[in-house]
C-alpha cells in the first residue's frame, strides 16, 4: 500500500516535470526573430504572420534585429529563455546562427527558417518563395527588353543566402546569351544589407567606369533597384535602361507604372506568412506540414515549403489591387 502511494507520487512528479518541459500544443508560444523590420516587406510579413498565428491560438513574440548580427543572436537567446515552443527566424547573416539554433534545439524548441535559409544549422523547416525562379523572372524580363548589350549585375546582401540563389536563377537565363556573345557583363557587385544608398553609389561608379554604356541593370530587389534608378536618373537614363526588382514595394510599383523600373516580382506576403504560421503551429503540435521541396543547408536536407513568385510589369500591375496587396487609390496616388 505504502509502496503504491510513493510510486504514484513519483509518477505524478514525473508527469508534472514532463508537462513543464513539454510544448503547449493548444496555445503555442512563437518567437519571431526578424532581420530588419524597418524594411517595408518585413513589417507586412509580421502583420500577416501574427494574425494567422493568433487565429490558431498561438501567441507571437516579435523581435527586430535591425540588421545587427549580434543583436539577432541575443534576441534569439532571449526568446529561448522566455520558453517559446517554436522559433521562426529571418536571418540577417545566414552563417552565424548555428550556436543559437543548437541552444534552441537543446531546449526542445522547433526552428523554422523564414524566407532566407539558415546555413549549417539543425533547423526543422524552411519556407520561402522559389528564389531561383525570382532570379529567372528578373533576368528574362530584362532580356525581353534588351536581348543584347552591356549588363550590370547588382546582387543582394552577401550575408543572405537568397542573394546567391537569385544570382543562380539570373545566370540560368543570362549565361547562354553571354556565351553566344549577345550579352556582356560589364560589372557585378553584392550590395551590403541590400542598401539602396549603397546600390546608388555602386551604379554611379559603374556608369562612370563604363562611360554610361550600360544597357540593363539586374537589380535583385526593389530597394537596390531604387538606388540604381536614382543613379541612372542623374545621367538622364532612367526609363531608358531597364532595371529589375523584387518585393512589389509601393515605391517600386509606382516606378513600374511610371516606366523607370522595368519590372518587380510580386511575392504574396500574406501567403508565405500564413503558411509559415500554420507550419510553425503544426510543428509544435507534431502534425506534418505539406512540404514540397528539400534544401541542403550544409548540415542537413531541410524540409522546405516553396511558394511561387509572380513577375509584375506595367501590364499586370492590377494583380496587386485584385489581391488586396494595395488599394487602387494607393497605386494611382502621386
Ligand atoms: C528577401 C527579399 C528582400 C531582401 C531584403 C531577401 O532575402 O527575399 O524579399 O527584398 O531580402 O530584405
Amino acid at each position: 500500500m505504502k509502496k503504491t502511494v510513493v510510486s504514484a507520487l513519483i509518477g505524478a512528479t514525473l508527469a508534472l516535470s514532463a508537462g513543464a518541459a513539454m510544448a503547449d500544443a493548444k496555445n503555442p508560444k512563437i518567437g519571431f526573430s526578424i532581420d530588419d523590420l524597418r524594411l517595408e516587406r518585413w513589417a507586412r510579413d509580421r502583420e500577416y504572420f501574427t494574425a494567422e498565428a493568433e487565429k490558431l491560438g498561438a501567441k507571437v513574440y516579435v523581435q527586430s534585429a535591425d540588421a545587427s548580427e549580434q543583436r539577432q543572436i541575443s534576441q534569439i537567446e532571449n526568446l529561448i529563455s522566455r520558453g517559446v515552443d517554436v522559433l521562426v527566424i529571418v536571418p540577417y547573416n545566414a552563417t552565424v546562427l548555428n550556436n543559437a539554433v543548437r541552444e534552441a534545439k537543446k531546449a526542445k524548441i522547433k526552428v523554422v527558417s523564414y524566407d532566407r535559409l539558415i546555413l549549417n544549422a539543425d533547423i526543422d523547416a524552411y519556407i520561402s518563395f522559389d528564389n531561383a525562379k525570382v532570379g529567372e523572372l528578373q533576368a528574362s524580363s530584362l532580356v525581353a527588353l534588351k536581348p543584347k548589350g552591356n549588363y550590370y549585375l547588382l546582387g543582394g546582401a552577401p550575408t543572405d543566402n537568397n542573394a546567391k540563389v537569385l544570382r543562380e536563377g539570373q545566370m540560368k537565363v543570362l549565361q547562354p546569351l553571354i556565351t553566344k556573345g549577345d550579352i556582356k557583363v560589364v560589372g557585378s557587385q553584392w550590395v551590403k544589407d541590400w542598401s539602396a544608398s549603397e546600390a546608388l553609389s555602386i551604379v554611379e561608379n559603374a556608369l562612370t567606369a563604363n562611360g554610361n554604356k550600360i544597357d540593363a541593370v539586374v537589380a535583385s530587389n526593389d530597394a537596390t533597384a531604387g538606388g540604381a534608378i536614382q543613379a541612372l536618373a542623374a545621367q538622364k537614363l532612367a526609363g531608358k535602361v531597364p532595371v529589375s526588382g523584387q518585393d512589389a514595394d509601393l515605391a517600386a510599383v509606382k516606378r513600374v507604372i511610371a516606366g523607370t523600373q522595368a519590372m518587380t516580382v510580386y511575392k504574396p506576403l500574406k501567403l508565405i506568412a500564413t503558411e509559415a504560421a500554420r507550419l510553425s503551429v503544426k510543428l509544435v503540435r507534431n502534425e506534418a506540414p505539406a512540404y514540397n521541396a528539400n534544401y541542403n543547408n550544409g548540415m542537413k536536407n531541410v524540409s522546405t515549403m516553396l511558394l511561387t513568385p509572380i513577375a509584375l510589369t506595367k501590364a499586370n500591375v492590377n494583380v496587386l489591387a485584385d489581391d488586396g496587396f494595395y488599394s487602387k487609390a494607393q497605386l494611382t496616388a502621386n
